[in-house]
């Protein structure tokens, strides 16, 4: 690990310099390190924004929503490159990253409830997706704990989930096992190592990115740059004039819980559940512990910013209300939700655009320059895809596709270089 004082009198040099060390900057830093790379991944409150509170749901089919057809293409494409993903990472000597594919069960509380969930799975198997109905009997059987009053389930086994915490580290551990000496150069051949340090600007020479300032003196040196920081994207320094990048933060409360020995497993399966209209989500992990969640809202709800520096704000307070519609729905469907020891309640800003897509690509004409930031509710879903995309693009390949993502789409005028 390389703290920030170590730097002021050298610059480091790397291929690529990744900015934001939420899932997204992890992964984008690790796909580059596995193409032989060197990498230096900047932030001083790595794993800390929107990827410290999210479940870990990785669904694309429960997550499906209406005119949203290429997030939809981009949501497969991640899905369906995750079980490789997770299997690289055990073969690489990764940490458990906590990657399981078992089903999702989908339920509703009332009979409004079950209209809206069969509504939405005509839309899902118009577009190909598989849910498949289960008697409130079967529901039970695979899932003991649930209530007998529930109005209708749906298993969709194609919705899976991870620990994105334990992610994180599993990640991080893998690039700092390949981290030189600190204060030593990374040469441009190997290695991967963390910058303990914000990005103060972007630094430019001859028109073209060519690295970053960090706040607290030196530079990174680097070929690729990675705009990877979330929500802070929009208020770094020196991005090409005229792009616009348009995040807002959308918060989430989020809880964790502890199951008593004597109730696990609450549930083996993620539960996603409608009750009276309001979504409510139990995940369980490994370790006995189940989340709870999640709250949308842009009430402006913000405590203090800590570590995370000026612009929109990703940490949040938790709502009073939050926490307890959360309880008060979870339990509709689960009711020994009652019996639990509450851990934790969490907020974070996840970084929403208008059109709820990511901001995904090269900004044309500018060298040296990508831009990874934007994924909303679907970051940890979406981030091996966005690091495999990432990588093609330092390959100079583009892949058609993800067109719709390009990160100028909002930008009334073409991007020039940069901004004065
Ligand atoms: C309650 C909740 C539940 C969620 N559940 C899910 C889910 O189940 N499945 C799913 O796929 N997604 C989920 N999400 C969304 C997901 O959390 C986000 O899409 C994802 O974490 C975004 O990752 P990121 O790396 O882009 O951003 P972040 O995790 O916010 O990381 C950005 C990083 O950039 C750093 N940074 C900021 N400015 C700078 C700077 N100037 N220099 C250096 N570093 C900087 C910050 O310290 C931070 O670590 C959820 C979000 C919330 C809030």
């Amino acid at each position: 690990m390389l703290h920030a004082e170590q730097t002021i009198h050298a610059d480091i040099h790397a291929d690529v310099a990744v900015i934001g060390g939420g899932v997204v900057g992890h992964c984008i830093a690790w796909e580059a390190r596995r193409s032989g790379r060197s990498v230096a991944l900047i932030d001083d409150a790595p794993g800390q924004g929107a990827s410290w509170a999210a479940a870990g749901m990785l669904a694309p089919v429960s997550e499906l929503h209406y005119q949203e057809e290429d997030l939809l293409e981009l949501m497969l494409e991640a899905s369906g490159r995750w079980p490789a993903f997770a299997a690289d990472l055990a073969r690489a000597g990764a940490p458990d990253p906590g990657y399981l594919t078992t089903p999702t069960l989908a339920v509703g509380a009332d009979a409004g409830d079950r209209r809206a969930l069969m509504d939405l799975r005509s839309v899902q198997q118009a577009n190909g997706l598989q849910v498949e109905p289960l008697t409130v009997r079967e529901a039970r059987a695979r899932e003991s704990l649930l209530s007998p009053a529930i109005s209708c389930a749906l298993e969709i086994a194609a919705d899976h989930q991870v620990d994105p915490r334990k992610l994180v580290a599993s990640l991080r551990e893998l690039l700092s096992a390949h981290e030189p000496g600190a204060g030593s150069m990374v040469d441009g051949a190997t290695g991967g190592f963390a910058v303990e340090d914000r990005a103060a600007s972007l630094l430019w020479a001859d028109g073209h990115v060519a690295g970053v300032k960090l706040a607290r003196g030196g530079t990174i040196l680097a070929r690729e740059t990675i705009v990877a920081n979330g929500l802070h994207a929009a208020s770094l320094e020196g991005l090409p004039e005229g792009l616009h990048l348009p995040l807002r933060p959308v918060y989430g409360d989020i809880l964790r819980l502890a199951v008593p020995r004597h109730l696990r497993p609450l549930v083996t399966s993620t539960v996603r559940g409608l009750v009276h209209g309001v979504p409510v989500y139990l995940v369980p992990r490994q370790d006995g512990t189940v989340v709870i969640g999640a709250t949308q809202r842009e009430d402006g709800l913000s405590a203090g910013e800590g570590a995370a520096g000026a612009g929109a704000k990703s940490h949040a307070a938790v709502s009073a209300g939050g926490v307890y519609q959360l309880l008060r729905d979870a339990q509709v469907l689960v009711p020994a939700v009652s019996e639990l020891e509450l851990l934790e309640s969490t907020a974070r800003a996840r970084p929403a655009t208008p059109d709820n897509a990511p901001l995904l690509g090269r900004v044309p004409g500018i060298h040296g320059l990508i831009i990874a930031t934007g994924f909303f509710r679907h970051g940890v879903l979406l981030a091996p895809a966005a690091a495999a995309i990432c990588a093609d693009l330092m390959d100079g390949q583009e892949d058609r596709r993800w067109e719709a993502m390009n990160p100028t789409r909002f930008s009334r005028t073409h991007p020039q270089k940069e901004s004065v």
